[in-house]
Protein backbone atom coordinates (compact mmCIF):
# COMPACT_ATOMS: atom_id res chain seq x y z
CA UNK A 1 0.00 0.00 0.00
CA UNK A 2 1.29 3.26 -0.54
CA UNK A 3 2.19 5.61 1.99
CA UNK A 4 -0.73 8.81 1.66
CA UNK A 5 0.52 11.87 3.09
CA UNK A 6 -0.71 15.62 3.87
CA UNK A 7 1.01 18.41 2.21
CA UNK A 8 -0.89 21.93 2.21
CA UNK A 9 -4.43 20.86 2.23
CA UNK A 10 -3.74 18.21 -0.32
CA UNK A 11 -3.90 14.28 0.51
CA UNK A 12 -1.32 12.66 -1.62
CA UNK A 13 0.79 9.69 -2.26
CA UNK A 14 3.80 10.04 -0.79
CA UNK A 15 5.85 9.68 -4.37
CA UNK A 16 3.70 12.80 -5.31
CA UNK A 17 4.57 14.45 -2.90
CA UNK A 18 6.71 17.56 -3.20
CA UNK A 19 7.49 21.04 -1.03
CA UNK A 20 9.45 23.82 -2.74
CA UNK A 21 13.17 24.22 -2.57
CA UNK A 22 13.04 27.53 -1.75
CA UNK A 23 10.94 26.27 1.29
CA UNK A 24 12.69 27.47 4.79
CA UNK A 25 12.63 24.52 6.46
CA UNK A 26 14.69 23.55 3.83
CA UNK A 27 17.42 26.57 3.73
CA UNK A 28 17.00 27.74 6.83
CA UNK A 29 16.02 24.58 9.16
CA UNK A 30 12.82 27.70 9.88
CA UNK A 31 10.54 25.22 11.07
CA UNK A 32 8.95 23.20 13.97
CA UNK A 33 7.62 19.65 14.33
CA UNK A 34 5.50 17.49 16.95
CA UNK A 35 5.83 13.63 16.57
CA UNK A 36 2.69 12.09 17.88
CA UNK A 37 2.27 8.14 19.07
CA UNK A 38 -0.87 5.82 17.81
CA UNK A 39 -2.29 2.77 19.84
CA UNK A 40 -4.87 0.84 18.46
CA UNK A 41 -6.33 3.19 15.97
CA UNK A 42 -5.97 6.59 18.19
CA UNK A 43 -3.60 9.29 19.46
CA UNK A 44 -2.08 9.95 22.38
CA UNK A 45 -2.12 13.26 24.02
CA UNK A 46 -2.84 15.07 21.19
CA UNK A 47 -3.96 18.06 23.47
CA UNK A 48 -0.59 18.50 24.93
CA UNK A 49 0.86 18.12 21.21
CA UNK A 50 -1.33 20.82 20.05
CA UNK A 51 -0.08 23.26 22.99
CA UNK A 52 3.21 22.74 22.53
CA UNK A 53 2.80 23.21 18.81
CA UNK A 54 1.48 26.57 19.37
CA UNK A 55 4.15 27.93 21.82
CA UNK A 56 6.84 26.57 19.16
CA UNK A 57 5.11 28.75 16.69
CA UNK A 58 4.39 31.93 18.99
CA UNK A 59 8.22 31.40 20.55
CA UNK A 60 8.96 32.09 16.70
CA UNK A 61 6.39 34.48 15.36
CA UNK A 62 5.51 32.39 12.98
CA UNK A 63 1.26 31.65 11.62
CA UNK A 64 -0.10 28.24 12.45
CA UNK A 65 -1.37 27.16 9.15
CA UNK A 66 -4.60 25.27 10.57
CA UNK A 67 -6.39 25.78 13.77
CA UNK A 68 -5.49 23.06 16.18
CA UNK A 69 -9.09 20.85 15.60
CA UNK A 70 -8.28 21.06 11.98
CA UNK A 71 -4.86 19.45 12.84
CA UNK A 72 -6.89 17.05 15.01
CA UNK A 73 -9.31 16.30 11.72
CA UNK A 74 -6.27 16.19 9.37
CA UNK A 75 -4.47 13.70 11.67
CA UNK A 76 -7.53 11.43 11.79
CA UNK A 77 -8.05 11.64 8.04
CA UNK A 78 -4.24 10.63 7.93
CA UNK A 79 -4.96 7.85 10.11
CA UNK A 80 -7.60 6.18 8.35
CA UNK A 81 -6.46 6.90 4.68
CA UNK A 82 -3.17 4.79 5.88
CA UNK A 83 -5.25 2.04 8.14
CA UNK A 84 -2.92 3.46 10.66
CA UNK A 85 -3.40 1.41 14.22
CA UNK A 86 0.09 1.73 15.95
CA UNK A 87 3.49 3.71 14.97
CA UNK A 88 3.67 7.48 15.16
CA UNK A 89 2.01 10.93 13.06
CA UNK A 90 4.86 13.37 12.03
CA UNK A 91 4.03 17.18 11.54
CA UNK A 92 6.27 19.63 10.58
CA UNK A 93 5.17 23.23 10.27
CA UNK A 94 7.77 26.04 8.67
CA UNK A 95 7.42 29.60 7.63
CA UNK A 96 7.09 28.97 3.56
CA UNK A 97 8.76 29.41 0.61
CA UNK A 98 9.88 32.93 -0.51
CA UNK A 99 10.56 33.62 -3.63
CA UNK A 100 14.37 33.67 -2.99
CA UNK A 101 16.35 33.06 -0.55
CA UNK A 102 16.61 35.61 2.15
CA UNK A 103 17.49 35.87 5.99
CA UNK A 104 14.86 37.85 6.70
CA UNK A 105 10.93 36.30 7.80
CA UNK A 106 8.61 37.27 5.11
CA UNK A 107 5.81 38.72 5.22
CA UNK A 108 3.08 35.90 6.47
CA UNK A 109 0.48 37.11 4.63
CA UNK A 110 2.32 37.35 1.18
CA UNK A 111 4.32 33.57 2.07
CA UNK A 112 2.46 31.19 4.03
CA UNK A 113 3.33 28.53 6.01
CA UNK A 114 4.16 24.91 4.92
CA UNK A 115 2.55 22.09 6.63
CA UNK A 116 3.31 18.54 6.28
CA UNK A 117 2.45 15.70 7.75
CA UNK A 118 2.75 11.59 7.58
CA UNK A 119 1.96 8.24 9.29
CA UNK A 120 5.07 6.03 10.40
CA UNK A 121 3.53 2.40 10.89
CA UNK A 122 5.29 0.50 13.61
CA UNK A 123 5.41 -1.85 16.66
CA UNK A 124 6.18 0.86 19.83
CA UNK A 125 3.85 -0.79 22.84
CA UNK A 126 5.69 -3.92 22.76
CA UNK A 127 9.81 -3.25 22.79
CA UNK A 128 12.00 -5.32 22.64
CA UNK A 129 14.36 -2.63 24.10
CA UNK A 130 12.27 -2.24 26.73
CA UNK A 131 12.91 -5.54 28.21
CA UNK A 132 16.42 -5.25 27.76
CA UNK A 133 17.06 -1.62 28.53
CA UNK A 134 19.05 1.17 26.68
CA UNK A 135 23.47 1.70 26.98
CA UNK A 136 23.83 5.23 26.55
CA UNK A 137 27.09 7.34 26.28
CA UNK A 138 27.97 11.11 27.13
CA UNK A 139 28.73 13.71 24.94
CA UNK A 140 28.86 17.47 25.02
CA UNK A 141 25.60 19.32 24.54
CA UNK A 142 26.48 21.62 21.42
CA UNK A 143 23.37 22.75 20.34
CA UNK A 144 21.57 26.40 20.12
CA UNK A 145 20.40 28.10 23.62
CA UNK A 146 16.72 27.52 22.40
CA UNK A 147 15.95 23.94 22.96
CA UNK A 148 13.00 24.42 24.43
CA UNK A 149 11.39 24.74 20.84
CA UNK A 150 11.02 22.09 19.03
CA UNK A 151 12.54 22.98 15.85
CA UNK A 152 13.30 21.05 12.97
CA UNK A 153 17.38 22.02 13.17
CA UNK A 154 18.52 18.43 14.38
CA UNK A 155 21.52 17.75 12.86
CA UNK A 156 23.46 17.96 16.39
CA UNK A 157 21.16 15.18 17.43
CA UNK A 158 21.87 13.12 14.82
CA UNK A 159 25.27 12.97 15.12
CA UNK A 160 25.13 12.47 18.85
CA UNK A 161 23.32 9.17 17.56
CA UNK A 162 25.95 8.10 15.05
CA UNK A 163 28.49 9.08 18.08
CA UNK A 164 26.50 6.51 19.81
CA UNK A 165 26.37 4.00 17.23
CA UNK A 166 30.14 4.32 16.70
CA UNK A 167 30.48 3.17 20.29
CA UNK A 168 28.55 0.55 20.18
CA UNK A 169 25.61 2.13 22.27
CA UNK A 170 22.21 3.06 21.75
CA UNK A 171 21.68 6.71 21.93
CA UNK A 172 23.98 9.52 23.84
CA UNK A 173 23.02 11.88 27.15
CA UNK A 174 24.29 15.83 26.19
CA UNK A 175 26.13 16.92 29.11
CA UNK A 176 26.52 21.06 29.75
CA UNK A 177 28.84 22.32 32.47
CA UNK A 178 28.81 18.94 33.79
CA UNK A 179 25.45 18.64 33.97
CA UNK A 180 22.71 15.73 31.48
CA UNK A 181 20.72 18.66 29.68
CA UNK A 182 18.67 15.09 28.10
CA UNK A 183 18.47 12.55 25.51
CA UNK A 184 19.32 12.89 21.64
CA UNK A 185 15.83 13.07 20.70
CA UNK A 186 14.37 12.64 24.88
CA UNK A 187 14.04 13.75 28.38
CA UNK A 188 16.55 11.86 30.63
CA UNK A 189 16.09 10.67 34.59
CA UNK A 190 17.48 9.01 37.35
CA UNK A 191 16.65 7.04 40.18
CA UNK A 192 18.34 7.07 43.61
CA UNK A 193 17.19 5.91 46.63
CA UNK A 194 13.69 5.65 45.68
CA UNK A 195 14.03 9.23 44.47
CA UNK A 196 13.13 10.41 40.76
CA UNK A 197 15.89 13.20 39.78
CA UNK A 198 15.18 14.74 36.14
CA UNK A 199 16.41 18.56 35.18
CA UNK A 200 13.58 20.84 35.17
CA UNK A 201 11.94 22.72 32.79
CA UNK A 202 13.82 26.20 31.31
CA UNK A 203 15.02 26.90 27.45
CA UNK A 204 17.96 23.76 27.74
CA UNK A 205 15.70 21.12 27.33
CA UNK A 206 12.68 20.24 25.35
CA UNK A 207 9.42 20.68 27.35
CA UNK A 208 8.78 16.83 27.28
CA UNK A 209 4.87 15.69 26.46
CA UNK A 210 5.44 12.47 28.31
CA UNK A 211 7.88 13.93 30.88
CA UNK A 212 4.90 16.14 31.53
CA UNK A 213 2.97 13.08 32.07
CA UNK A 214 5.38 10.62 33.36
CA UNK A 215 6.07 13.29 36.46
CA UNK A 216 2.39 13.65 36.59
CA UNK A 217 1.55 9.21 37.40
CA UNK A 218 4.70 9.27 39.53
CA UNK A 219 3.83 11.93 41.74
CA UNK A 220 -0.11 10.44 41.56
CA UNK A 221 1.33 6.70 42.61
CA UNK A 222 2.87 8.63 45.81
CA UNK A 223 6.78 8.37 44.16
CA UNK A 224 9.12 11.23 45.26
CA UNK A 225 10.17 13.29 42.13
CA UNK A 226 12.94 15.89 42.16
CA UNK A 227 13.25 18.38 39.20
CA UNK A 228 16.57 19.71 39.47
CA UNK A 229 20.44 19.42 36.81
CA UNK A 230 22.12 15.96 38.14
CA UNK A 231 26.10 15.45 36.85
CA UNK A 232 26.82 12.86 34.48
CA UNK A 233 28.70 11.43 37.60
CA UNK A 234 26.12 11.71 39.87
CA UNK A 235 24.13 9.41 36.61
CA UNK A 236 26.95 6.76 36.68
CA UNK A 237 26.45 6.26 40.25
CA UNK A 238 22.62 5.61 40.09
CA UNK A 239 20.55 2.94 41.12
CA UNK A 240 18.39 3.01 37.85
CA UNK A 241 17.89 5.69 34.55
CA UNK A 242 15.42 6.07 31.84
CA UNK A 243 14.49 8.34 29.40
CA UNK A 244 11.08 9.39 28.03
CA UNK A 245 9.64 10.54 24.73
CA UNK A 246 6.35 10.34 22.61
CA UNK A 247 7.47 6.83 20.58
CA UNK A 248 9.72 5.06 23.51
CA UNK A 249 7.49 6.33 26.12
CA UNK A 250 9.79 4.97 29.26
CA UNK A 251 12.53 3.29 28.18
CA UNK A 252 15.24 1.84 30.79
CA UNK A 253 19.03 2.95 30.42
CA UNK A 254 21.28 0.22 32.08
CA UNK A 255 24.25 1.57 31.09
CA UNK A 256 26.32 5.07 31.00
CA UNK A 257 29.54 5.51 29.03
CA UNK A 258 30.55 2.04 30.27
CA UNK A 259 29.00 1.90 33.99
CA UNK A 260 26.61 -0.44 34.72
CA UNK A 261 23.57 0.88 36.42
CA UNK A 262 22.02 -1.47 39.58
CA UNK A 263 22.32 -4.83 38.36
CA UNK A 264 22.62 -4.06 34.71
CA UNK A 265 18.69 -4.75 33.68
CA UNK A 266 15.79 -2.24 33.38
CA UNK A 267 15.30 -0.66 36.99
CA UNK A 268 11.45 -1.27 38.89
CA UNK A 269 10.58 1.99 38.90
CA UNK A 270 11.20 2.07 35.36
CA UNK A 271 8.80 -0.70 34.30
CA UNK A 272 6.85 0.66 36.53
CA UNK A 273 6.24 3.86 34.78
CA UNK A 274 6.04 2.60 31.28
CA UNK A 275 3.48 -0.02 32.88
CA UNK A 276 1.41 3.08 33.77
CA UNK A 277 2.27 5.66 31.15
CA UNK A 278 0.72 2.77 28.39
CA UNK A 279 -2.16 2.03 30.78
CA UNK A 280 -3.00 5.62 31.48
CA UNK A 281 -2.55 7.01 27.56
CA UNK A 282 -4.39 4.24 26.35
CA UNK A 283 -7.47 5.28 28.37
CA UNK A 284 -7.23 9.29 27.39
CA UNK A 285 -6.14 8.50 23.60
CA UNK A 286 -8.40 10.20 21.43
N1 LIG B 1 13.98 16.11 24.23
C1 LIG B 1 14.29 16.14 22.93
C2 LIG B 1 15.55 16.82 22.50
C3 LIG B 1 13.44 15.54 21.98
O1 LIG B 1 13.75 15.59 20.67
C4 LIG B 1 12.28 14.87 22.42
C5 LIG B 1 11.37 14.16 21.46
N2 LIG B 1 10.94 14.93 20.42
C6 LIG B 1 11.99 14.85 23.80
C7 LIG B 1 12.87 15.49 24.67
C8 LIG B 1 10.77 14.18 24.34
O2 LIG B 1 9.62 14.93 24.06
P1 LIG B 1 8.19 14.22 23.94
O3 LIG B 1 7.98 13.45 25.19
O4 LIG B 1 7.24 15.33 23.79
O5 LIG B 1 8.28 13.34 22.74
Amino acid sequence: MTRIVYVNGDYVPEDQAKVSVFDRGFLFADGVYEVTSVLEGKILDFDGHARRLTRSLNELDMAAPVTMDELLDIHRELMARNDLQEGMIYLQVTRGADADRDFAFPDPVKVPSTLVLFTQAKSIAESPAAKKGLKVISIEDQRWARRDIKTVQLLYPSMGKMMAKAAGCDDAWMVEDGHVTEGTSNNAYIVKDGKIITRHLSNDILHGITRAAVLRFAKEAQMVVEERAFTIDEAKDADEAFITSASTFVMPIVEIDGASLGDGTPGAVAMRLREIYLDESRKTAI
